[in-house]
């Protein structure tokens, strides 16, 4: 069957790749690496006169690095990021979050020869000109205009809190609430859980499966945690199932063992951590709900406040409650 032999290759690769194949099974933006190193406890709000004054940036892409402008970087990072057709303030929202992302990579040092990167698991997606280009086709011209648009019209504009640019995480779709940053990574005060208004009507398969058989389910979980008891009867294995503030699996025992909601999704290629297991009919059956970490802005969510008549501001001060609107 396919599916065994993809978890059989799965196996192998992780094994053979560890850490990194699990950062490269993660969605856009999924990844901040190091987690942020500000914790809401530990810092203290720096002088407000500590504003970014980068204007170029250095973008490493694969093993070459080159210097651009910053709002040109953000082009291509908008453009990699949200589909064009979003909503022109979800847009703006997007290019906000992202040149607030890359000022906060740029401030801590994340890449020793550069400012960002363009590997989503890292740092943050973009696409060239060129790559836009050959994509887009006939809607090049278009769909670039919408984009170069939002970026231009919140120039310079980023997040701040306590004076610095923030972590300014996003994901795709939440499944009604967002993600406390402190679930996944370290607390931070302007990325706690806050409703999300995107659902089934909005959202492109905001709602999927995986099935396993018994096998491939056990076997997956023994790679990850040997001491699990996965024998007799699979109808036996499933324990309690914790969930967090967000409706996220924080949780789950199976065969005895703790597996924390993150860890499951890595381990079956979950879509997110807002998910239901269950065993029936002799399969085990994770139904999962919307696409991502969960923290910080969903992006689809954007979208719908958007359509609703939400500007960028609206929806920034949403999703990243606490921080300030720097303008430029
Ligand atoms: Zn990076």
């Amino acid at each position: 069957m396919i599916r065994s032999a993809l978890y059989t290759a799965f196996l192998a690769l992780a094994l053979c790749f560890g850490m990194l194949w699990l950062r490269g099974v993660l969605a856009p933006a999924e990844i901040p690496s190091p987690a942020p190193s500000v914790s809401a406890e530990t810092a203290p709000p720096a002088p407000a006169s500590a504003a970014p004054a980068l204007r170029r940036v250095r973008v490493k892409d694969g093993g070459a690095v080159s210097e651009m402008a910053l709002e040109d970087y953000l082009v291509g990072v908008v453009a990699a990021e949200m589909p064009a057709e979003f909503e022109p303030e979800a847009l703006k929202a997007q290019a906000v979050a992202a040149r607030t992302y890359t000022l906060y990579c740029a401030r801590t040092g994340r890449h020793a020869d550069a400012d960002v990167c363009t590997d989503f698991a890292c740092c943050q997606a973009w696409r060239s000109d060129d790559a836009l280009r050959e994509s887009w086709g006939g809607d090049y011209g278009d769909r670039l205009g919408r984009i170069r648009e939002a970026v231009e019209a919140t120039a310079g504009q980023y997040l701040s809190y306590g004076g610095e640019a923030v972590f300014a995480a996003f994901h795709s779709s939440s499944a009604g609430f967002t993600e406390d940053c402190g679930a996944i990574w370290s607390g931070l005060p302007y990325l706690v859980s806050v409703s999300s208004p995107e659902s089934a009507d909005t959202v492109p398969n905001y709602v999927s499966r995986a099935e396993l058989r018994p096998l491939d389910f056990r076997d997956t979980l023994l790679y990850a945690e040997p001491e699990a008891d996965l024998t007799g009867d699979p109808a036996d294995w499933l324990g309690e199932l914790r969930r967090d503030e967000s409706g996220r699996v924080a949780e789950a025992v199976i065969g005895g063992a703790v597996f924390s909601g993150v860890r499951l999704r890595e381990l079956f290629a979950l879509r997110s951590t807002a998910f239901t297991l269950e065993y029936a009919d002799g399969v085990f059956v994770f139904t999962v709900t919307g696409f991502g970490h969960g923290v910080g802005m969903s992006q689809y969510g954007a979208n719908v406040m958007a359509a609703s008549g939400a500007d960028y501001r609206a929806i920034l001060a949403h999703y990243y409650p606490g921080t300030e609107l720097v303008p430029a």
